[in-house]
């Protein structure tokens, strides 16, 4: 049987199985769909809630934080999610290969959440348990899409439609886990309740995927592509000390700018990473003299593209932040004798990708050769969440203050709009990386793909703190218009852009 460098099979009639399919895709994308349906419940569940865990009295259970910190930390700790990714994707490459990696990543996220469940651990709790799961999901997230990729063999024409399934097993765990999290909160009137709800969500993701991995994903994920040699254990430890001693020196400098260390120092120094790590990756890959000229030119394409994608990034992800404060402050959440958790909010964006998903997919389809190129995508997809920001500054200037509670219809609203953007950015922002980057670099993808959201979210944690029902309309309308004003421009340079593009949509 012939493969290749990670161990996929080609297709070949001989090869083809007669074994049962899931949806028509290899039965291992059922084992990843729900290990990821789980794991992303545990997640999404936990942040549903976190943010007013934070920032809600200590006498209402939360820690007291004031709501500007809060917001930061929710952008920091999402920012580091996605960069210990590149973490998991080099020991995944490196030294256990995807299927083991993924195992201990799931084990860290789950003793992540228990700590957080434990009462009475307060803010110490936190920030051990956020270590646990950045870590955690930084060995899982990107391998757990590795793998996924993995499942089709070499010219396997599902493998696109088999990635939009597994996204949609992602935003069904996004989906559900806010109103189980914030039910479980509510009705126990703990915090840590719900947070224990995530840490059983995560118990069944490891127990999916031990139960039925072994059958179903066979060898996939198993290789080790590069090993790690002897002779490089030296250079290793040495880059390990290196980066260590980096951030240590980083936090000392901006301690001696800022005049103290607090928790703002550490919140600027990963914005400085934020911005750093993608930094330094780019520059590896256009020095590295394993990048072939024509891809030092699709490299040079990708830079835009990639800085569009954070601006779209900073927008979306504040669903969990600034709009989440937005749901419990300035929004009236009773609907008739019915009452509205805040939190619910938070399955607006997933229900909106659950729903848009198959309606893009078959626009694509549909219009196939005729269908905008990348440059034009990412441009309309920005354009979008631009205006679901413009149209929050609405609710004010309609009421002429800030303080009267509005219709919930305002969120969903922007939700939509903003997620309508996503199906222009999120897929298509993921395959045009696999076209884009350079061979040699190619399982590092994922990583480099998901940095885009670590830097959109890095720069959140500084711009959120201007956010508050005073600032409200001037922060909307800022964000959303710069924002509106970048897509006219990548839209007016996108066909400058295809020319350095070589050949690739
Ligand atoms: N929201 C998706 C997830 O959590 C994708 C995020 C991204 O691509 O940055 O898996
Ligand atoms: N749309 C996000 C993702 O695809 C989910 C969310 O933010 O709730 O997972």
């Amino acid at each position: 049987m012939k493969r290749d460098e990670r161990g996929r099979i080609f297709l070949s009639t001989e090869n083809a199985s007669k074994e049962k399919t899931f949806f028509g895709h290899p039965r291992g994308l059922a084992t990843l769909f729900n290990t990821e349906f789980w794991e992303r419940f545990s997640y999404y569940g936990m942040r549903a809630i976190l943010i007013y865990y934070m920032y809600d009295s200590v006498a209402k259970g939360g820690l007291g934080f004031d709501q500007a910190t809060a917001t930061a930390i929710m952008s920091i700790y999402g920012s580091l999610v996605f960069m210990s990714g590149v973490i998991g994707g080099w020991f995944a490459d490196r030294v256990l290969g995807p299927r083991q990696t993924i195992f201990y990543g799931g084990v860290l996220i789950m003793i992540g959440h228990i700590v957080l469940a434990l009462p009475n651990g307060g803010a110490t709790a936190l920030f051990v348990s956020m270590a646990f799961i950045i870590l955690g999901t930084g060995l899982l997230k990107p391998n757990v899409s590795n793998v996924v990729g993995d499942l089709y063999p070499v010219g396997d024409n599902r493998r696109d439609a088999g990635f939009s399934i597994f996204y949609m097993g992602i935003n069904l765990g996004a989906f559900i886990a806010p109103f189980i999290v914030s039910a479980v909160s509510d009705k126990a009137g703990s915090f840590h309740a719900g947070f224990s709800v995530a840490a059983v969500g995560m118990a069944v993701a490891l127990i999916v995927y031990v139960l039925t991995g072994k059958r179903y994903l066979k060898e996939a994920g198993k290789k080790v592509p590069n090993p790690l040699q002897k002779s490089e254990t030296i250079s290793l430890i040495l880059k390990i000390v290196g980066i260590i001693v980096g951030i240590g020196i980083l936090i000392a400098i901006l301690t001696m700018i800022t005049g103290s260390l607090t928790i703002n120092t550490i919140i600027l120094a990963v914005t400085v990473m934020g911005v750093g790590v993608p930094l330094a990756y780019f520059i590896m890959m256009m020095t590295s003299k394993k990048t072939e000229a024509d891809e030092k030119s699709r490299l040079t394409a990708y830079i835009p593209l990639f800085l569009i994608a954070v601006l779209f990034w900073m927008i979306e992800e504040q669903g969990s932040s600034t709009l989440a404060i937005f749901a419990a402050e300035r929004t009236d959440l009773s609907i008739g004798s019915f009452q509205l958790n805040p939190a619910n909010f938070q399955s607006l964006n997933p229900v909106f990708v659950i729903i848009l998903s198959p309606v893009f997919a078959w626009i694509w389809t549909k219009l196939g050769d005729r269908q905008p190129s990348t440059p034009r995508k990412f441009a309309l997809g920005l354009f979008f969440a631009g205006l679901s920001f413009v149209i929050m500054m609405f609710p004010g200037i309609i009421h002429g203050n800030t303080t009267t509670l509005v219709s919930p219809l305002w969120l969903v609203l922007s939700f939509f709009i903003c997620i309508f953007g996503e199906m222009f950015i999120s897929p298509v922002g993921l395959s045009a990386t696999t076209k884009l980057a350079p061979k040699a670099f190619a399982s590092q993808t994922m990583s480099l793909w998901f940095l885009s959201d670590a830097m959109g979210q890095a720069f959140n944690a500084q711009a959120t703190q201007f956010f508050s029902a005073d600032t409200e309309i001037a922060y909307f309308g800022i964000t959303g218009f710069v924002a509106i004003a970048f897509a006219i421009g990548l839209f007016i340079l996108a066909p400058f852009l295809k020319k350095y593009m070589k050949g690739v949509h």
